[in-house]
């Protein structure tokens, strides 16, 4: 008897893609392999595991190759070089077919054993559930910023999630086939997806220590991570109009200024004061300055933008007739 449809590995759409992105992992993945496997048997479900090997320079890639030549299930996709986890991600995406897609790390920090309970907790109200590592087991080093990074996000994101940057989530296809994750934006997946409109929760999941290797991020992903939180609002909240972030603080600072100079001119002109011994005439001098510069950066912005107006930047749930 032929396997049916659903269950066989070839059929078109698995019901569950896992992508994972690695970079040097070569100890985990048989057993993340293995564990995946199991899982998927225990579920029922058709899946395909897409590993996407970024660059690795160990033997990651000979042991993919050999999963992949045991199992029809494991697909490898392997970068040149290292081109982050971003990049790594963004290819899975392209690549994953599944109804739903689940991302997790290669370094069995993540579990598998929750991919289930993720997909349960999407039901019929959510798009996107990322993992929460309420109990972390992570050196205080990586969890002391990683609190403060997520604090940040959430209050100036307003979403309402605790760990932004957990590599284990789960979304529905349409999420993952319209975003786009690049530079180093992975950190802001719940974001991009909240802000494209898509629901976002969250669920608490199982974290372990690493067992192999070691981080492949040093402090300087702290860094990163705030500055990508800058690119993040300015290109998903301000990129269709420049001009009402930098023109308000422009005007904001134009007329303090002129204030600040009209007021110390009439004084000058009354013979009050001599304005070579104020420095305030100086400050609303800076202030008028910045202002303009302001209006005119923001102003800029306008003209570059108007360029891609025409881009859909939109996303649409649904059409009818
Ligand atoms: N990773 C990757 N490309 C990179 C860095 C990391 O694909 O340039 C993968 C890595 O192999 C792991 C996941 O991203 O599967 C998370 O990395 P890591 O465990 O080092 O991060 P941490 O858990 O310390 O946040
Ligand atoms: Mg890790």
């Amino acid at each position: 008897m032929p396997p049916s449809r659903k269950d066989s590995p070839r059929s078109k759409t698995p019901f569950v893609s896992i992508v994972v992105p690695l970079y040097n992992e070569e100890e985990s993945l048989r057993e993340l392999a293995a564990e995946i496997a199991e899982v998927s048997k225990e579920m029922g479900k058709s899946y395909e595991i897409i590993f996407v090997d970024d660059g690795s320079t160990d033997r990651s890639f000979e042991v993919l190759r050999e999963l992949h030549a045991h199992d029809s299930h494991v697909k490898v996709i392997r970068f040149r070089r290292n081109f982050g986890k971003s990049a790594a991600l963004s290819v899975g995406f392209k690549e994953a077919s599944g109804e739903y897609v689940i991302t997790m790390d290669a370094d069995l920090q993540d579990d598998p054993k929750e991919i289930p309970g993720l997909i349960a907790a999407m039901g019929d109200s959510y798009d996107l559930v990322s993992g929460w590592k309420q109990k972390r087991h992570d050196p205080l080093s990586k969890t002391l910023p990683s609190r403060f990074f997520n604090y940040v996000t959430g209050r100036m994101t307003g979403i309402p999630i605790h760990d932004f940057n957990c590599g284990l989530k789960a979304y529905r296809r349409v999420v993952i086939k319209s975003l786009s994750v690049h530079g180093e934006l992975h950190r802001f997946i719940p974001v991009l997806a909240h802000w494209a409109g898509f629901r976002v929760t969250e669920k608490v999941v199982q974290h372990h220590p690493r067992k192999f290797g070691k981080t492949k991020y040093g402090v300087s992903r702290f860094f990163n991570g705030f500055l990508d939180l800058l690119t993040v609002l300015f290109t998903t909240r301000y990129l269709r109009r420049p001009l009402h972030l930098f023109g308000v603080w422009g005007i904001v600072s134009f007329v303090i200024g002129a204030m600040i100079d009209g007021y110390l001119s009439v004084e000058r002109v009354l013979g009050l004061t001599s304005l070579s011994d104020r420095p305030l005439f100086l400050v609303g001098f800076l202030l008028i300055i910045i202002g303009v510069q302001f209006v005119s950066i923001g102003l800029l912005g306008e003209m570059i933008t108007r360029q891609e107006r025409d881009e859909e930047v939109y996303s649409i749930r649904e059409t009818l007739g």
